[in-house]
C-alpha cells in the first residue's frame, strides 16, 4: 500500500479535515507486470509462426510453385496457424486463471473415475499402451473440467516425450488423507539443468532429442496453476534417457455423513 494524506483546514468552522488515500501499489504493479509480459510474449512467441504463415502464403500467391511443393507449404502453413491457435489459447486459459478471472466450479468428485476416463480417451489413439493402476472410489472437491485438462496435459507429454516407448503409466491411490496421481513414463527425461525452470512459462527444453517435438512450453504451467488451486503440489522425478513421473498430490474429499441422512429434530 502506499498511503497519501491531504489535510483541509476549514478557517471559518474551525476545523480540520484529513483526506486518507490508500492506493494498492501492488495489484497496479502486477497489472503492469502482465502487460509488459503480454508485449514481450507477442513479440517473440507469435510473430514466429506468424512470419511464417505470412512468408508461405505470399510465396504462394505471387510465385508459380509446382502441385506437390504447394502441397508441403500449405502443410506448413497449417501446422503453423496451428501452433499459433494453442499458444493463443494456452496463453489466455493462464492468463485468466492467474488474474483470479477463471472460475473454478469446485464440486465432489470421483477422481479415480475421473483418471480412468481420460487414460481411456488416449488408450489406442496412440502407438503407447496405457497401464493403469486405479485405486477405485477417491473422491476429491475439485473442478472437473480443469483438472481433466490437468491429466490431458500431463499424459500428452508423457506420450509425446517418450518417441521410442511403447507405454506410459497411469496410477491413482490413496495416501493418508490425500489422493495420489501419477502419470510415468519411459521416454526422453528431463535434464538436470532444465529440472528447475520447468514450470516457467514458455520454458522449453532445448536439447537435440525433442527439436522436432512441437509445444508452448506452457501446459506445464497450466498443470501447475490448476493443481495450486485446488491446494495440491505438483512434483516431479526424472533421468534423462529413462522417463518421468510426474505426481499430484491433492486433499481428499470427506462427507460429513450429514448430507447422506435425513436428519429429524423433534422438539
Ligand atoms: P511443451 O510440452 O508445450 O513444450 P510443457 O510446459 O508441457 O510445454 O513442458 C515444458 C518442457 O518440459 C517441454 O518442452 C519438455 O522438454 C519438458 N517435458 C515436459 N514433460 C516431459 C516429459 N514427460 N518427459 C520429458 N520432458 C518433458
Amino acid at each position: 500500500f502506499e498511503i497519501y494524506v491531504n489535510s483541509i483546514v476549514d478557517a471559518i468552522e474551525n476545523t480540520r479535515s484529513f483526506l486518507f488515500v490508500f492506493r494498492d501499489r501492488t495489484s497496479e504493479e502486477r497489472a503492469d507486470e502482465m502487460k509488459n509480459e503480454f508485449i514481450s510474449i507477442v513479440s517473440h512467441e507469435l510473430r514466429t509462426p506468424l512470419a511464417s504463415v505470412l512468408g508461405f502464403m505470399e510465396i504462394l500467391l505471387h510465385r508459380d510453385i509446382p502441385k506437390p511443393k504447394q502441397q508441403k507449404y500449405m502443410e506448413t502453413i497449417y501446422k503453423e496457424a496451428n501452433r499459433l491457435s494453442n499458444l493463443i489459447n494456452d496463453f489466455l486459459d493462464l492468463q485468466r486463471m492467474e488474474s483470479g478471472k477463471q472460475a473454478y466450479q469446485m464440486i465432489p468428485f470421483d477422481v479415480s473415475a475421473l483418471v480412468r476416463e481420460v487414460a481411456e480417451q488416449w488408450q489406442g489413439k496412440q502407438d503407447h499402451r496405457i497401464e493403469l493402476r486405479i485405486e477405485p472410489g477417491i473422491h476429491m472437491t475439485g473442478d472437473v473440467d480443469r483438472m481433466t485438462q490437468v491429466m490431458h496435459n500431463l499424459l500428452s507429454n508423457a506420450i509425446k516425450y517418450s518417441p521410442e516407448a511403447d507405454r506410459v503409466a497411469v496410477h491413482i491411490a490413496r495416501s493418508g488423507d490425500e489422493a495420489v496421481i501419477e502419470v510415468q513414463d519411459f521416454g526422453l527425461g528431463i535434464p538436470d539443468e532444465a529440472k528447475d525452470k520447468l514450470f516457467t512459462k514458455f520454458y522449453r527444453v532445448d536439447n537435440s532429442d525433442r527439436r522436432q517435438i512441437g509445444g508452448t512450453g506452457l501446459g506445464l504451467s497450466i498443470v501447475k496453476e490448476i493443481v495450486e488451486s485446488h491446494q495440491g503440489s505438483l512434483t516431479f522425478e526424472s533421468e534423462l534417457g529413462v522417463g518421468s513421473i510426474f505426481r499430484i498430490r491433492v486433499g481428499m474429499y470427506r462427507a460429513t455423513g450429514l448430507g447422506d441422512k435425513v436428519v429429524i429434530i423433534e422438539d
